[in-house]
């Protein structure tokens, strides 16, 4: 092993770098990924610490974006030295951790290190704190919103969302007061001068490394090696749902144009990506390893499995749903599904340990690994052995839109830095082979690099945060950072968590606020599940909860639309509502699977199986969450005392979504529905409400709008003047005198002339509530 680490990159600069480090407060390095920079660099701090005699000094942090590369790192180093985990060099991510009174080396996930700073301001006894991976100043694994990992994932997945361009302010606002602190930036592929000048010129240090040549093929090589015919590719309107569909075992024969099939033809004929028309341009973003075909991808695998050389297969999704997808099909697969012939291995964010050791290790004697992974594996991990790598070409990352502050979680075409460095993965021991599953001309029009995640997402969580932080006006702290959001952004944002009542009038944290910053949750709904907590309706919140963060089970075949729509209104009730009829449909499918015909019970309902189970798995997760908060009486009888009381649930319904409100206009024979900002709005097909004539109520909340044509909104219930009063705003620190003129303005928005009568009396009430 020693021999190995002198054999690195990283230890011919040893010398120079140890040197940088000691002369300058901050330097940055970048490295080709497997030079030796995180399992290295600090070690020689420590090594050269001890024999100055200061080993017992010496406390040096090493920041990592993710958990599991944290404890990866740690106990990789830790055999290095010969060592127990634990004794000179430990880990510390949330919830878990190994370190002892002799650890001076010390892994941990980003956010351990931001919650440290909030408890001990000037990081006392370190002497040295390592930022791995700057690049990766997001989080492009998917949040809490789309992929469902376990409890401990979501938490540190959460605060990696934004946490280093907020770890970067913290730290920078630390420098001058501990000028005996080192800080030393490291990554693969950053833009190294653009931290250099946030750190007023701070030195760039690169390792020079070396990587063997890869071979880049794109679709139209691919398409020539493999011989693969175009006329497989499908394309799909409804991503999520057509794949969960076909995950039911009865697939569904698609009879639609083949769109997709199309342009990719006109992709490959065409020279520039320029040269594409607006609309050609907008579908191709709906280009997702799934559309793409994973039969094209199963072809690239048997080529390489048959044809190639050996050496282990490395491929990049989007996703855990992807990669579970794929990994499920290639194992009906004879050659690929065969034990004796192939290793299949994931690599995510919540994967197992036992599978994350595999990974690295060598596969037996004339089998092929064959590892598919999110790009956590692009730089945070090295497999040594990769000599193959498949791109689909995008990840999972958030965008969002300060002007119509809208977050949309999507597959999106990743940058041309990420597909070097996705490329640069299969030249580690030997010259490797790139398989780009898109046209070439696709892959110059991707950009030069990622947006930072601060951009784009929306701030609310993080803005929580900041407050949590105690480091006083949150647009002044937001505008220190590397890459300031847009102000609009935060002022959304700011504005948004007052309106829900997390913020008071002055920009200070309310009790709600304190909780929430505490909840590895988007605000909103975990505003759900305090209330939900707090009223003694936790069971049919945690299953609403779950369900909004997961997506819809009630599936919409195209073919079967209103057989589907039938089936779901079954479970409605008549209490317009979709989050109760999914309560319900969660409820009969925990009971149908007691009786062992659960499938049946989906197949006959038109329900996803795999997302049940996933919404059953994160509510077992939020209901930790909120246990760990102490927030709950811990005796289910107690804590689902109000559960079965309808209202009550509606009104929490209500406290969660606030403010995404519609009102029911009706006129004549039909209904519309009009919002604050959106104007107009229609209902979602599948929804209960859109099935009936009159719907009782005033109002809907709903969960989410999603922009086609027109404005939808997808799961609503109806709510009454009431609840909406009571329940709208900032419920837990009363109702505010704020919240009821905000109330006010809404009504005199939507008044219709029609209405007057009944608003004039809500008005006058409202006024009397205000007067008190
Ligand atoms: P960098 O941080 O520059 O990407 P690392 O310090 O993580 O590089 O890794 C340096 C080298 O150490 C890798 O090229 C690999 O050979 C080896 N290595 C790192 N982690 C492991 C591990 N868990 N198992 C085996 N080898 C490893
Ligand atoms: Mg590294």
């Amino acid at each position: 092993m020693l021999q190995a680490r002198m054999s690195l990159p990283s230890f011919k600069e040893k010398e120079r770098l140890l040197q940088a480090i000691a002369q300058n407060q901050v330097i940055i390095i970048s490295g080709e990924t497997g030079c030796g920079k995180t399992t290295q660099l600090p070690q020689y701090i420590l090594e050269s610490e001890i024999e100055s005699g200061r080993g017992a000094f010496c406390n040096i942090l090493c920041t990592q974006p993710r958990r599991i590369s944290a404890m990866a790192v740690a106990e990789r180093v830790s055999t290095e030295r010969g060592e127990p985990l634990g004794e000179s060099i430990g880990y510390k991510v949330r919830l878990e951790g190994m370190k002892g009174k002799n650890t001076h080396l010390l892994f941990c996930t980003s956010g351990i290190l931001l919650r440290r700073l909030l408890s001990d301001h000037n990081l006392d006894g370190v002497t040295h704190v390592f930022v791995d991976e700057i690049h990766e100043r997001g989080m492009n694994e998917g949040t809490v919103s789309t992929s469902f990992p376990n409890y401990l994932c979501l938490r540190d997945q959460l605060f990696v969302l934004q946490i280093s361009d907020f770890l970067l302010i913290v730290l920078k606002d630390l420098l001058p007061r501990r000028r005996d602190l080192r800080l030393i930036l490291m990554s693969a592929t950053l833009n190294a001068e653009l931290f250099s000048n946030y750190f007023k010129g701070a030195p760039m240090i690169h390792i020079p490394g070396f990587t063997h040549p890869v071979r880049a093929h794109f679709l139209e090589d691919i398409l020539e090696i493999t011989g693969y015919k175009l006329t497989s590719f499908n394309q799909i309107d409804d991503y999520g749902q057509e794949k969960l569909w076909k995950t039911q075992k009865q697939l569904v024969p698609r009879k639609r144009k083949n769109n997709l099939t199309l342009l990719v033809e006109d992709a490959l004929s065409q020279s520039s990506f320029e040269n594409y028309s607006s609309k050609t341009r907008e579908s191709l973003s709906c280009w997702t390893p799934d559309s793409i075909g994973f039969n094209l991808i199963e072809a690239v695998l048997c080529h390489i499995c048959r044809k190639e050389r050996p050496g282990a297969v490395l491929v990049f999704m989007t996703g855990w749903d992807d990669i579970n997808c794929l990994k499920n099909q290639l194992k009906s697969h004879p050659l690929l599904g065969d034990p004796n012939r192939v290793q299949l291995l994931t690599c995510h964010g919540s994967m197992a340990t036992s599978e994350q050791k595999l990974i690295f290790e060598k596969p037996p004697p004339n089998v092929r690994k064959i590892v598919i992974a999110t790009n956590m594996a692009e730089a945070s991990i090295t497999i040594n052995d990769v000599v193959f790598v498949v791109d689909c070409g995008k990840a999972k990352e958030t965008t969002y839109d300060a002007l119509n502050n809208t977050p949309c979680l999507l597959p999106s075409w990743i940058s041309q830095a990420s597909a070097r460095q996705r490329r640069g993965r299969a030249g580690r021991v030997q010259p490797g082979e790139c398989y780009h599953l898109y046209p070439r001309c696709v892959y110059q029009a991707f950009s030069e690099y990622q947006l930072p995640e601060l951009l784009r997402t929306p701030l609310n969580s993080l803005c929580l945060q900041i407050k949590s932080l105690r480091v006083g006006s949150i647009g002044e702290f937001l505008s220190a950072a590397l890459q300031p959001p847009e102000p609009l952004a935060v002022q959304n944002a700011v504005d948004f968590l007052k309106m829900i009542g997390a913020l008071d009038e002055n920009e200070n944290l309310t009790h709600l606020g304190q909780y929430l910053a505490m909840l590895p949750l988007d605000p909103k709904l975990g505003k759900m599940l305090i209330m939900g907590a707090f009223f003694r309706c936790v069971d049919p919140i945690l299953t609403i909860v779950a369900g909004l963060s997961v997506r819809d089970p009630f599936l919409l075949p195209h073919e079967k639309k209103d057989q589907a729509s039938t089936a779901k209104s079954r479970f409605s009730a008549k209490d317009y509502s979709d989050h109760m009829a999914l309560v319900r449909a969660y409820e009969g499918w925990k009971e149908a699977e007691r009786e062992g015909s659960a499938y049946e019970y989906c197949w006959r309902n038109f329900l996803s199986a795999q997302t049940l189970q996933a919404i059953h798995s994160l509510r077992n997760q939020f209901h930790y969450i909120l246990k760990d908060a102490q927030l709950l009486e811990g005796e289910g009888s107690l804590d689902n005392k109000l559960s079965h009381n309808q209202s009550l649930v509606r009104a929490i319904i209500c406290a969660g979504l606030f403010p995404g409100i519609a009102s029911v206009v009706h006129r004549e024979a039909s209904m519309s529905y009009k919002t604050m900002d959106d104007g107009q709005v229609m209902l979602y097909a599948n929804s209960v409400n859109s099935g009936y004539q009159t719907i009782p109520y005033p109002w809907l909340v709903f969960g989410e709008k999603v922009k086609v044509n027109t404005v939808f909104i997808r799961d609503s219930t109806g709510v009454s003047d009431s609840i909406l009063i009571l329940f709208g705003g900032g419920l837990v620190n009363g109702v505010s005198p704020g919240h009821l003129k905000m109330l006010g303005g809404y009504i005199d928005f939507f008044m219709d002339p029609t209405l007057a009568e009944s608003y004039t009396n809500l008005k006058q009430e409202l006024d009397q509530l205000l007067q008190k």
